[in-house]
């Protein structure tokens, strides 16, 4: 659409601001945007995504001088953009959990197997599960996530936030309920990182907003 660029460009742009708050001293920040980011790379975009916002935010978290950063992706989807740009990096940590890209987008990264490359290898972990997890099994994963980034101890963490692993995402197929985002935020604020979500997918529009505000809340209330 005609307005695309600038939407992507000030979504950028609100995400640095959040990274400056991290540097002011905010314990969390959130970069609300339309388009998401985590499917765009260093020379693609796709999945709607043109800027990768979280990508631009762990850089410029770096940049203005933390030494390692983590990401911790919990969209339906494989952030295959952020892992695509931080591939070779070992300052910066992704991980992702979501859909088996055997049958989910973007299928042609997410794989178990992908672990990072070079400097990079070690540093890119992907935790894909089938299509109709539930959210005890997607919440023990979360935890596996969670030591691997505290083990890495990075001085801050962003989360690429996607919302489409409720229940009710009609492209989608995990089975998180609206309450469990609510200990999701909980246990992402556990790790004690200053923490910066950028919003991604959701599809579910109705209860994408309480669902956001809930992982928010669960942050907040730790
Ligand atoms: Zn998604």
């Amino acid at each position: 659409m005609s307005g695309t660029w600038t939407a992507a460009r000030e979504g950028a742009a609100c995400a640095v601001a959040a990274a400056d708050a991290l540097h002011q001293g905010e314990t969390a920040a959130v970069a609300l945007t339309r388009p998401p980011g985590h499917h765009a790379g260093p020379a693609f975009m796709g999945g709607y995504c043109f800027l990768n916002n979280a990508a631009i935010a762990a850089q410029n978290l770096r940049d203005k001088g933390m030494q390692r950063v983590g990401i911790l992706d919990i969209d339906y989807h494989h952030g295959n953009g952020t892992q695509a740009i931080f591939d070779a990096r070992a300052d910066i940590y992704t991980v992702s959990i979501h859909g088996d890209p055997q049958t989910e987008y973007p299928f042609f990264l997410g794989h178990a197997d992908e672990y990072g490359t070079g400097d990079g290898e070690g540093f890119n972990l992907n935790l894909p599960l089938p299509k109709g997890t539930e959210f005890e099994t997607w919440y023990a994963t979360l935890q596996k996530a969670l030591q691997i980034l505290s083990d890495f101890a990075p001085q801050a963490l962003v989360v690429p936030l996607g919302l489409d692993t409720y229940e009710g995402d009609p492209i989608s197929g995990f089975k998180l309920k609206s309450h469990h985002y609510f200990q999701v935020g909980h246990a992402i604020a556990a790790l004690g990182l200053p923490t910066l979500f950028t919003l991604e997918g959701g599809y579910a529009v109705a209860d994408f907003g309480v669902n956001t505000v809930n992982v928010l809340e669960g942050f907040k209330s730790h």
